[in-house]
Formats: structure tokens, C-alpha cells, sequence
């Protein structure tokens, strides 16, 4: 007998606190060309859900609605603004077992991993709870005899985010905790690869009893985000994802006069020295690699050893590397899920091609990886490309896939030099023993978030989410007091009373 598939869920938009459908839906609006995609799971190929692509008519209602919620929100105080992020909180702790669960089945990330993504996710949540101490401005009396100066801080208005597929639950949470507690209203374009996490915390975010237009939620691709940017009333733009959208977001935004913040993609060194404590590291590089199938903006993806590290190190990291079990997120002991899309694996596959043309040696090949019972995935499994020639075309290329060269420096003077010449910098790290190596690499590195002895540098929530170069266009970066500095305006003060006024008092 056959088993009927389950119905495909057609996702709606989250505007003035109501799951509404989009245009797309219907034939006689001025939506009807709109699009539909699928979301598939990408360890078994099953289409999960159908999601529209919004175009101007939906972001319209969606910044109408966060307009018409922004002067009752930004007068309310931001002791009672707080209230619902504790709330948001509790009921993430709570749910953080489903949430995981779907950012696995849509992005692949293993449960664990997709776990530990929506800690980083609540980190957020917890530091904007301080936002009565955080938003205060400062003040001096007698700037001039009998005049007093302050400096206050105002929220801006409506604000947006745009974030990618690679962490479904946690990008959101780098802008949105924020800019509400600021006293902004706001509006999240989510990938529309992985839309259902959102989907899933947008209805946790409902019963926090934020009012209406708060928060909103419209799914989309490139015509919902140029809607964004291009409306009047939206007044800043948080983006993450890759770097000719970075660069196409910011540049845009400018153009339109907006407040920008842009997060683009990586290129991430490690150097090795022959004083690292090599288990340490391997263990700690393999996981920066490969983790998340290599489909995180701070994984490492070239190793530049020194000295005798480079027999050691490259003999245990291919060690390390071919041990790991590759599978279904979902499983117990998968350490490795697949990669998003067939297309992505198609291009990883190609660029370890690449790699081998241009006179690199694969040393572990991770190609037409065969995964029992999930034919229908995107796997490709851990691979080690061994000399990397500094002319390949991959020294440079984001490669976004679970793929580690491996790079042999004379010195940590070449090293260094390697890192100086990469368009990116969002992460660069250092394995050693040595203190004033550790100095010197922190003082040199050219790059926004730097690891010593750590594979992936990520900053918790109290700190800015950095990145240089072509890793980030803007000056005010994600998370932290970056982020109450992005989403408020600064406004000066300079008081004077007549002394005879009080006087009559
Ligand atoms: P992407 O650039 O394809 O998409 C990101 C977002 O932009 C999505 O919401 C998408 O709908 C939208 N978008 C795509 N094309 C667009 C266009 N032409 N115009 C306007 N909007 C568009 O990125 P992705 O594939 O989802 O994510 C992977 C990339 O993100 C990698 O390059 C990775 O390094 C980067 N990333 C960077 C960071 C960081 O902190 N620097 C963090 C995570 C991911």
C-alpha cells in the first residue's frame, strides 16, 4: 500500500501580529508573478515546506505595520521593553530542543551543533536584557557657567535584518534583541533556504505579549530585501551573508541614505607552530573545519604550518579528518551533516578539482561521498588538499564547504605575510606555546576576530561580532555595544534656566 507524502506547508509572513498570506498567493493582486520556492532538507533531499518571495507589496505592509507600532513601543520604558526578552528567553530554554531539531532538518548542521547555535542565539537575548543600563547616555553640568550638556539616546524607527542559511536560529538573534529593546520596531527577511526555524520562533516570539508590529517577519529573496532598503521608512539595514551581496546591500543602502551594517564571507588562516600542542589543535582545527560541514563564516579553511608542523600536523589532521562519521544531523554519533544544496555540493566538488589542477595533492578526497539510505543528499565529506600553491585559485576563494588546505610557511614572517594578502579577515588564529608569538600574532593579524589556540573565534554576545576587509562593509558591527550603538541616535542637549525663575520658588 502507499503512503501519501505529507502536505507541503506553504509558509506565510508574520505582520502586525498575524501569520498572513503573501501576495503570491493570488492571481488578481499585483503579486501574482511572484514566486514560490522549496525548502528541502538536505540530508534526504524531502521538500519540507513551499516559501513565497515577497516582493514590495508585502514588505510595504510589513514596514506599515512596524511604523504604526514604533511611537507606542518607543515611549514605553525600557524596563517594560525588557519584559518580553525575558519571557523570550524562558520560552527559547524551553524550546530549544524543537528549534534545534528544525534547524537540523532544514540546514543539515547536526542536532548538537544546531544546539549549541541557539545557546549563542539566547547569549544574545540575555545582554539585551541590559539595555537600562546599556542605552544610557551621559551628561556634565557647568559645560559653560549655568549651562548643562546631555547626551541622550533615541531609537531610529523601523529596522531590518537580512540573514543567511548557514545558522538558521542564531544570525536573527545578533540584531533582533537589540534593536527592540532600543525601542525600535523591526523586520527580518530570513533565508529563504531555512525559513521554517523562524517560522517556528516567531510563534514563541507571539506569546511574549509584545504588541502588535513589533516584530515582523517576510520571506523572501532579492526583490523583498530591495523593497527594504528602498522604502522611505525603513532606517537601518543588518546583513549577513556573502560578499558581492555585502557589497551590493551596503552600497545601496547608501545610496538611499540608510544606516548599513554588512557582514560578507571568509577566508580563514590558522598557522600552525611546531610548539602547538598538536592533539589540542588538531582536534580543535578539525572541528573549525569541518563543523557544520565547513559552512560556518569563522571555519577555518587553510592551515599554514611552520617548521616540523608541517609533517605532524598534516599527518594528524588526516587522521582526525577521515574518522569523522558523515550523515543525517538526526542521528546519534553523525559529527558531519551535508552541505546545503545540490548545487553547493556540485560547487564544492568542483573547486576540490580545481585545487588539484592548479598542483595542489588531495590527500583525503571527500568527492561522491555514498551515504547509506540518504542517496538523495548533499554530501561531500571531510577533504584535505596538501600544498596549496600561493597562485591556485583557492587561496582566495570562498570555498564554504568541508575543505581544509593545507599551506607549508618558512616563517611566521611568510605566515603573516600569506594572511596580509587575503581579500578577507573576518578570522585568523594561531596554534603555539608561545606567549610572544601569541603577542605578536595578536598585535599583526590582519583580521576582525582572532583565536589563539581557539578554532573558532567566535565572540560571545557582550562583544562585537568583528570582521575586516571584504569581510565586512560598515564601521558598527553585530552584537554588544556596537549594537546599541547602531540601533540608536545620539542626540545632544545644552540647558540654560534663569537663575531669577527659581528664585520665585
Ligand atoms: P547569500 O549572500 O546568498 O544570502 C544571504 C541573504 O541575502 C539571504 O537572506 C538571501 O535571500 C539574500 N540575498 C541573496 N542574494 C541577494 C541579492 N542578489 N540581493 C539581495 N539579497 C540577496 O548568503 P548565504 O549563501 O545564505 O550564506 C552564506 C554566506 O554568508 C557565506 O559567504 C558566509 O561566509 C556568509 N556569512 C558571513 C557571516 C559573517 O559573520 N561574516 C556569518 C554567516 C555567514
Amino acid at each position: 500500500m502507499s503512503v501519501a507524502a505529507p502536505p507541503v506547508i506553504k509558509l506565510t509572513n508574520f505582520i502586525n501580529g498575524q501569520w498572513i498570506d503573501s501576495c503570491a498567493g493570488s492571481s488578481d493582486q499585483a503579486g501574482s508573478d511572484k514566486e514560490w520556492r522549496d525548502v528541502v532538507n538536505p540530508a534526504t533531499g524531502e521538500i519540507l515546506a513551499s516559501v513565497p518571495l515577497a516582493d514590495a507589496t508585502d514588505v510595504n505592509a510589513a514596514v506599515e505595520a512596524a511604523a504604526a507600532a514604533f511611537p507606542e513601543w518607543r515611549r514605553t520604558p525600557p524596563e517594560n521593553r525588557i519584559q518580553p526578552l525575558f519571557k523570550l528567553k524562558m520560552l527559547l530554554e524551553e524550546h530549544i530542543d524543537q528549534v534545534a531539531r528544525i534547524i537540523t532538518v532544514e540546514n543539515g548542521k547536526t542536532f548538537a551543533e544546531a544546539k549549541a547555535e541557539m545557546r549563542r542565539a539566547i547569549e544574545n537575548v540575555e545582554v539585551a536584557c541590559g539595555i537600562p543600563m546599556m542605552m544610557q547616555g551621559y551628561n556634565l553640568e557647568d559645560v559653560a557657567r549655568g549651562i548643562d550638556e546631555m547626551m541622550l539616546r533615541q531609537p531610529l524607527g523601523v529596522v531590518a535584518a537580512i540573514v543567511p542559511f548557514n545558522f538558521p536560529g542564531m544570525i536573527a538573534f545578533w540584531y533582533l534583541p537589540y534593536a527592540i529593546a532600543t525601542g525600535n520596531t523591526f523586520i527580518l527577511k530570513p533565508s529563504e533556504r531555512v525559513p521554517l526555524t523562524m517560522r517556528y520562533i516567531y510563534e514563541l516570539l507571539e506569546k511574549t505579549g509584545l504588541p502588535k508590529g513589533v516584530v515582523n517577519l517576510v520571506n523572501g529573496s532579492k526583490a523583498a530585501v530591495d523593497a527594504l532598503i528602498d522604502h522611505p521608512k525603513v532606517r537601518a539595514i543588518s546583513f549577513v551573508g556573502s560578499t558581492p551581496v555585502a557589497r551590493y546591500i551596503y552600497s545601496r543602502s547608501a545610496e538611499k541614505g540608510k544606516r548599513c551594517q554588512c557582514q560578507g564571507g571568509a577566508k580563514n588562516h590558522v598557522i600552525v607552530l611546531p610548539d602547538a600542542d598538536m592533539p589540542m589543535a588538531t582536534q580543535i582545527i578539525s572541528d573549525s573545519a569541518f563543523g557544520c560541514a565547513g559552512q560556518r563564516c569563522l571555519a577555518v579553511s587553510v592551515a599554514l604550518t611552520i617548521g616540523e608542523a608541517q609533517k605532524t600536523f598534516r599527518d594528524s589532521i588526516s587522521d582526525a579528518a577521515s574518522k569523522l562519521r558523515v550523515g543525517n544531523g538526526l542521528e546519534d554519533g553523525v559529527q558531519m551533516g551535508p552541505v546545503i544544496t545540490p548545487q553547493s555540493k556540485e560547487r564544492v566538488e568542483h573547486l576540490i578539482g580545481v585545487g588539484e589542477k592548479q598542483g595542489a595533492k588531495v590527500l583525503l578526497d571527500g568527492r561522491n561521498a555514498k551515504i547509506p539510505r540518504h542517496e538523495s543528499g548533499n554530501f561531500v565529506k571531510p577533504t584535505i588538499l596538501d600544498n596549496v600553491p600561493a597562485t591556485s585559485e583557492l587561496t582566495d576563494t570562498e570555498i564554504f564547504g568541508p575543505v581544509l588546505s593545507l599551506v607549508h610557511a618558512d616563517s611566521l614572517d611568510d605566515a603573516l605575510a600569506w594572511l596580509e594578502r587575503s581579500a578577507y579577515g573576518n578570522q585568523a588564529s594561531l596554534f603555539t606555546s608561545s606567549g610572544s608569538a601569541a603577542r605578536r600574532f595578536r598585535y599583526e593579524a590582519p583580521a576582525g576576530n582572532i583565536g589563539i589556540n581557539i578554532g573558532v573565534a567566535a565572540p560571545m554576545a557582550y562583544f562585537p561580532f568583528s570582521g575586516w576587509k571584504n569581510s565586512f562593509f560598515g564601521d558598527l558591527h553585530g552584537q554588544g555595544r556596537d549594537a546599541i550603538e547602531f540601533y540608536t541616535d545620539k542626540k545632544v542637549v545644552v540647558e540654560r534656566w534663569a537663575k531669577e525663575h527659581s528664585r520665585k520658588f
